[in-house]
């Protein structure tokens, strides 16, 4: 059986595992992301070296070109304009791949967790950012550059500015970020740094934290309406951090999604909850590098 030697470059973490070709995980690492871009490839092409893989496969936090290159990474600037392929092939000796980090979670997801069956499938993560990746007749979509920005479709044009210039960006709304700042507005000024202290103060019984949830559900639904209405995929996981709370706001989701969703679809998507979970972008690096043929 192969084995593939799989990263995951986070803004906060750097994930590696080896990872065989049923997405069994061998071993696995997480380290603080390097502060240097050549710290990064350092790390990469060590661990490489180290362990006995036939090809790698790497997730980066933004838009890639077919090559290697990175062409926009806003929440991880170091790796911005940078050939990975380019620079860790000459110091290891195998094949690499790359590609967005959403891009390969909805392949892992589809490689690992799913039957054959669904053909078509979107993964939607939900984390620092919103990202999307969609399975089309059961390969990735892909062009020249990684595609299906998901996170930047507009859900409210006079909404606040967004990292990619835009206005009211599904990103806003629905990223941890998005979430915190809900529950800012309604509570009049409460600055939450992180979710867990959101789930605390909801555990209590809090109406605030319900109303938040609330209004995330709406945001999210009418986002998820949108790509089923666009690509009509037999499934559209929910992946990434929040999906780890998804109790608190997917049965609202699905109710308000199967209102709004263009009546032809009705009842044709099906929401649920990613399986991957945090190893959801090593799994896809997998995934990727069975899809490529190594
Ligand atoms: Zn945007």
């Amino acid at each position: 059986m192969n084995t593939y030697a799989c990263f995951d470059i986070g803004g906060t973490n750097l994930k590696m595992g080896i990872v065989d070709s049923e997405g069994n995980i061998i071993s696995f690492d997480s380290i603080k992301t390097p502060a240097s871009y050549e710290e990064t490839i350092r790390n990469i092409s060590e661990y490489i070296n180290g362990k006995k893989a036939q090809a790698a496969g790497i997730c980066v936090p933004g838009t890639c070109s077919a090559d290697g290159k990175v062409i926009f990474s806003p929440n991880l600037t170091t790796i911005n304009e940078k050939n990975l392929i380019n620079d860790i092939k000459p110091l290891t000796n195998i094949e690499i791949c790359l590609e967005n980090d959403a891009n390969l979670a909805a392949l892992g997801e589809y490689t690992f967790y799913e039957n054959s069956n669904i053909k078509n499938m979107a993964l939607i993560t939900l984390g620092t950012g919103v990202g999307g990746g969609l399975i089309l007749n059961g390969m990735l979509h892909g062009t020249e550059v990684s595609s299906f920005e998901a996170g930047h479709l507009t859900i409210n044009s006079h909404g606040e500015k967004c990292k990619c210039g835009k206005r009211g960006c599904f990103e806003i709304y629905c990223s941890v970020s998005g979430i915190l700042s809900t529950y800012k507005e309604l509570s009049e000024g409460e600055r939450l740094e992180h979710v867990g202290e959101l789930m605390r103060i909801h555990n209590k019984n809090n109406k605030l934290t319900s109303l938040t949830f609330d209004i995330y559900a709406n945001h999210l639904a009418h986002g998820l309406a949108t790509i089923a209405n666009l690509v009509t995929p037999e499934k559209i996981k929910v992946g990434g951090g929040l999906s780890e709370i998804s109790e608190n706001f997917l049965p609202q989701t699905i109710k308000i999604f199967s209102r709004i969703i263009y009546p032809a679809y009705k009842s044709r998507v099906l929401i649920e909850t990613a399986k991957g979970k945090n190893k959801a972008g090593i799994l896809g690096a997998a995934a990727y590098c069975i899809q490529k043929g190594y």
